[in-house]
């Protein structure tokens, strides 16, 4: 079992060994090679499961082996934004988490992360997403004010990611995520590749799936 059974790429296989991560946990050993098949995904895990290398780096991974290509161009600096993926996450603190891991696997890469979440000077994250933002990183209130002031397309977003799905309907961000997910501009299921993660599986998070997901694999850890 090692990060090396799946090729990544020289950038991120070079940076999974500058971060020390030796072997892969569970969840990323099952879910990478899922996600580099290009399928959907839904898949239960906790936090502390190391879930969120389990998405970033073959999505990553994915983003280089795509590019240099339309959306890597058309995400230079400008006023509005076409993130290639979009990691929608319930609170600031787990963005921020998330941001930072995107950060450590994108270094020397041409990717931009970047992070929004409400709570904090929007025209400070404003100012960031203007100097060009590949992966964006959000809390589903704060992307919705984004886009409304027309500063993030998804048009070009490839790569969907709800993480803890659950904890985000808990929170109450149902319509936040279906404005997001059902505009007409985001590619319909089945022309991006969608990820939901979640502790629990209950019916409103199987509902979300069935409308969000393509043929999707179901993956317990
Ligand atoms: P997560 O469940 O994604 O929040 O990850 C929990 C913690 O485990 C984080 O601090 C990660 O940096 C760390 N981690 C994730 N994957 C690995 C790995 N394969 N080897 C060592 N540490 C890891």
């Amino acid at each position: 079992e090692s990060f090396h059974d799946v090729d990544m790429g020289e950038i991120i296989m070079g940076n999974i060994t500058l971060i020390r991560y030796t072997r892969p946990t569970p969840v990323q050993k099952y879910a990478i090679p899922i996600i580099k098949a290009k399928r959907d995904l839904m898949a239960c895990a906790q936090t502390g499961s190391g879930k969120t290398a389990a998405f970033l780096l073959p999505v990553l991974s994915q983003i280089y082996t795509d590019g240099p290509g339309e959306a890597l161009q058309a995400t230079k600096a400008s006023t509005q934004q076409f993130p290639i993926s979009l990691v929608l996450a319930p609170t600031r603190e787990l963005a921020l988490q998330i941001y930072d891991e995107a950060r450590k696997f994108s270094y020397r890469s041409r990717v931009r992360p970047c992070v929004v979440y409400g709570g904090a000077d929007i025209g400070q994250q404003i100012r960031e997403l203007e100097r060009g933002c590949h992966l964006l990183v959000a809390t589903p209130g704060r992307l919705v004010d984004m886009m409304e002031r027309g500063k993030i397309g998804l048009d070009y977003c490839k790569y969907l990611v709800l993480d803890e799905a659950d904890r985000m309907l808990d929170m109450g961000f149902e319509p936040q995520i279906r404005r997001i997910v059902e505009q007409d501009t985001m590619p319909p299921k089945g022309a991006r590749q969608t990820m939901m993660f979640s502790a629990t599986f209950p019916k409103e998070i199987q509902i979300l799936a069935r409308d969000f997901l393509e043929e999707y694999i179901f993956l317990a850890v």
